[in-house]
């Protein structure tokens, strides 16, 4: 994610902004610009953006249940913007705590929906696809306790995401629960759209060679692999092959896993060159932990280039959370396998699996 500026007063803006604090205006995010576009009023329903050549927009529908910020084209048949637009089943809004729980849902959503956009990957809704198109359930758990409880996860295209997991202290619990060190709304939003891609760019794309060359063989019973992950936990000695616990589950777990962390990745990286950062401790003169954000990360093709600014950045977040009694920013270990399964999502990302694979054809 990068930082934002208010076109009328220079005001710094965040993405989820909805009026700039500074002058009034009101503001939207214009994705085909990726910018936050400070609003005059035209008619009707419509604004104009005080950004040269941009065209009359208005407010994607959502925006109307405080659950978007985003803008379409004034003259378009889309009542929903390029991220509501995948929407499928959205919970009964009447019910109590629905609504706020759906809006940070909404939000966590139009962050993937921006790195997805910057990584210029496919993104086809499930009107244009009804088989295989991205498209997303929220869905609240039964009213009686003793019901089955919704289900993250996906398929086909399809992302269901439990409603209770916007619940902060019940994300929490569960986190607790399976012990894991990281559970976020963002972050299962960056898992499950990676088995989407797995799809997408693996699997029809006939890179399943490949993929498995790096990951895995996934042909092995996905059910029964779960079953066991959940009786008998991860192998010992798994942090050196796996990003994650989970991801030991089996082969498609492991690709979704590495998917959602190169967005983490790929997005922070970002927010830090938007500040200008630098890195390079006063203790030592190793300069192999100095460095500076400079590079725009969604755009640079060198792998080494990001991963060799992530380590020494998290080193540095990490411990400026811990300076305030908080958990670390990123709790992970990247050993060298993890890394070179990161390089793959990056290459694929990137299309230079696809092209070394037509070059050797
Ligand atoms: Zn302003
Ligand atoms: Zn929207």
């Amino acid at each position: 994610m990068k930082l934002f500026k208010c076109q009328s007063c220079g005001q710094v803006l965040y993405f989820e902004n909805t009026r700039c604090e500074r002058c009034g205006h009101l503001l939207g995010y214009l994705p085909p610009r990726d910018r936050m576009a400070a609003l005059e009023p035209a008619k009707d329903d419509t604004w104009e953006p005080l950004l040269k050549d941009a065209g009359a927009v208005r407010f994607c529908a959502n925006a109307a249940l405080n659950a978007c910020n985003w803008l379409v084209p004034a003259d378009g048949v889309d009542r929903f913007c390029l991220a509501c637009r995948h929407n499928h089943t959205i919970p009964d809004l009447g019910a109590a705590d629905n609504m706020s729980r759906w809006q940070r849902l909404e939000a966590a959503k139009r962050r993937l929906f921006y790195s997805l956009l910057k990584l210029g990957l496919p993104l086809v809704t499930r009107a244009d696809d009804p088989v295989h198109g991205l498209a997303f359930d929220f869905l609240a758990d039964q009213p009686q306790a003793s019901g089955p409880k919704v289900l993250t996860g996906h398929d086909n295209g399809m992302i269901t995401i439990a409603l209770a997991e916007a619940d902060d202290a019940e994300r929490e619990q569960r986190r607790a629960k399976m012990g894991e060190p990281y559970r976020t709304l963002l972050g299962h939003f960056r898992h499950e759209v990676g088995h989407h891609f797995w799809d997408v760019l693996v699997r029809d794309a006939g890179l399943l060679a490949e993929c498995r060359a790096v990951f895995g063989d996934d042909t092995q019973d996905y059910d029964a692999a779960l079953q066991r992950h959940y009786a008998n936990g991860s192998p010992p000695g798994w942090q050196h092959g796996f990003v994650s616990a989970y991801a030991t589950a089996h082969p498609w777990e492991d690709f979704a896993e590495t998917w959602a962390h190169y967005l983490h990745i790929v997005d922070t990286l970002e927010m830090g060159a938007a500040f200008g950062l630098r890195v390079a401790p006063v203790v030592t003169t190793d300069d192999s932990l100095d460095v500076a954000l400079d590079f725009d990360p969604y755009r640079t093709e060198a792998w080494d280039t990001i991963i060799d600014a992530w380590l020494p950045l998290t080193f540095a977040v990490n411990s400026l959370n811990r300076s305030m009694g908080q958990p670390d920013l990123y709790p992970f270990v990247l050993g060298p396998q993890v890394i070179a399964k990161l390089g793959f999502i990056h290459a694929l990302v990137h299309g230079q699996v696809q092209r070394a694979v037509a070059d050797a054809a």
